[in-house]
């Protein structure tokens, strides 16, 4: 029996990612985008004749939606399309899409021809992926399927803006697979494109995997990869796959081209689709819609409005404010948390200082929040408020380790951690002759210590700051104590 390994073939990925862009109104209506703000969100009443596939209505374009995917195709340095960009219809029956058709790009997509630069974690380094094309669609309704052989329609998700990205086969693990997933996530989040939150919906993720031996240049035969729930079900699916892949070679069978499931629970793809059962979409121009030519003068002004993106955020923290390159990655693969760090600098704290903090103490704090998606942005303290408790500890005036009471303590509260300090009494004694008086209790009260510590146990000296700390509540200024008591001691 042959056996083949992993290591004579190589992993070929391409992604292909659905994120909802962030606009107030449906695609081609004006029905909302989102639930009203009072929190009632019944099914079905964001709809109108448009978005219901009713005979007779007419389209019109959303120019925001377009603004977005040409911002997208900028941030992605894409070829923004100027020239005469067709919607098109993408024929199929299914409940979930009224028209029989979603209008969608295809020919020519709005953006294509683009890349984007990944820093993978644990590969130690960055890679560069080719972005194929980004394109505009619409959304579906979303099908509930009820249980007893029938299913529900909700229409509210119909018509509503879609971008469609897809990147050329140029990843070569499930690792750089999820870190792709990531850094885009982060981006389109940068760029307000979209609040692409997987648990939310608003970013779904598709992975497209084959594997060939080493050396090989034609690829494998590709198997896509589908209902992914998180950026970890990416990583697991395609590691899954790439191994269900090379055990099947090895086995000296052929594989084929088909559509694959992820059943997180089971830890496995089941198939959904072959390749013969693949839709014929029957492409065509839509004839209710005009040709879209983006002007030059459009496209520059949306290049003037490209906010800082991640990877300039991550060269300008190691070049300009000195962070390492780990701080800066750490802080930059949140586009939220980075956000944070940039205001606590704003308000005065030293870059580094701030760093430490940020991604010390407080993304501790968001990370026990992590299941309720939690992000720094919606974190009740503030950026000033962060600053205002390093301010405390810099200036002597709270002890670190109360410090970071005050900060759990504030982090949901929202509260001044001033006002806390203050109100529990937790300010640092710095005062030399409180710090003695209380030396002097520990030292009388472990005599027998004290002995064994001018005895030769050195050890022990950790243990009577431990004390002194104990009896003020972790407030003394704990250089203080060092300080009195080896006088104290010597
Ligand atoms: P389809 O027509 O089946 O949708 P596409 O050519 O549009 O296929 O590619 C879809 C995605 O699959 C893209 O991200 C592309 O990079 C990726 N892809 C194409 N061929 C392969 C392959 N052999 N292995 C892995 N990924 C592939
Ligand atoms: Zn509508
Ligand atoms: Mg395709």
């Amino acid at each position: 029996m042959v056996v083949s390994t992993r290591t004579e073939y190589e992993t070929v990925i391409g992604i292909e990612v659905h994120a909802q862009l962030r606009t107030e109104s449906k695609m081609f209506c004006s029905c909302p985008t989102t639930p009203p703000p009072d929190g009632t969100d019944e099914p079905n009443t964001r709809v109108c004749p448009v978005c219901l596939g009713m005979p007779g209505t007419l389209p019109v374009i959303n120019r925001r939606a377009v603004e977005l995917v040409m911002l997208t195709g900028l941030a992605l340095n894409c070829h923004v399309e100027t020239d005469a960009v067709r919607f098109e219809r993408k024929n199929y029956f299914y409940p979930d899409l009224p028209k029989g058709y979603q209008i969608s790009q295809y020919a020519l997509p709005l953006a294509s021809n683009g890349r984007l630069v990944v820093p993978v974690p644990g590969e130690d380094g960055e890679v560069t992926i080719g972005i194929t094309r980004a394109h505009l669609e619409e959304d579906t309704a979303r099908m509930q399927h009820a249980g007893r052989g029938y299913s529900v329609v909700d229409f509210n998700r119909a018509g509503v803006p879609l971008m469609e990205i897809v990147t050329e086969p140029d990843l070569r693990s499930p690792a750089q697979a999820r870190a792709y997933g990531e850094s885009l996530r982060e981006l389109l989040r940068a760029i307000g494109a979209s609040h692409a939150d997987m648990d939310g919906g608003s970013m779904r993720i598709e992975g497209n995997v084959s594997v060939r031996p080493v050396g090989q240049a034609a690829f494998g035969t590709k198997v896509e990869v589908k209902n992914l729930n998180s950026f970890r079900s990416l990583e697991r699916a395609l590691e899954y796959e790439v191994d269900r892949h090379v055990e099947a070679l090895g086995r000296g069978e052929t594989l084929v081209q088909e559509t694959r499931g992820w059943d997180e629970e089971a830890g496995r793809t089941i198939v959904q689709r072959s390749k013969e059962e693949a839709n014929d979409y029957r492409y065509f121009p839509e004839p209710d819609l005009p040709p879209l030519r983006p002007s030059e003068a459009w496209v520059a002004e949306l290049r003037a409005q490209l906010p800082e993106l991640p990877v300039q955020r991550r060269a300008r923290y190691v070049e300009e404010l000195g962070l390492s390159a780990y701080d800066a990655g750490v802080l930059t693969s949140d586009h939220a948390l980075a956000t944070y760090y940039d205001q606590v600098v704003a308000a005065g704290i030293e870059p580094k200082r701030a760093a430490n903090w940020v991604t010390g103490e407080f993304s501790r704090l968001l990370n026990r929040h992590a299941s309720e998606g939690l992000r720094a942005d919606a974190v009740a303290l503030r950026p000033d408020g962060l600053a205002e408790l390093i301010g405390e500890v810099d200036g002597g005036r709270v002890s670190q380790t109360n410090a970071k009471a005050v900060l759990a303590a504030t982090f949901e509260s929202g509260e001044s951690p001033r006002a806390v300090i203050e109100r529990e009494g937790m300010g640092q004694v710095s005062d030399t002759g409180a710090i003695r008086a209380e030396i002097d209790a520990v030292l009388a009260e472990h005599a027998p210590q004290v002995e064994q510590y001018r005895g030769g146990n050195a050890k022990l000296f950790g243990f009577f700051v431990g004390q002194v700390m104990k009896r003020t509540a972790g407030r003394a200024d704990a250089k203080l104590v060092n300080e009195e008591l080896r006088r104290r001691l010597e």
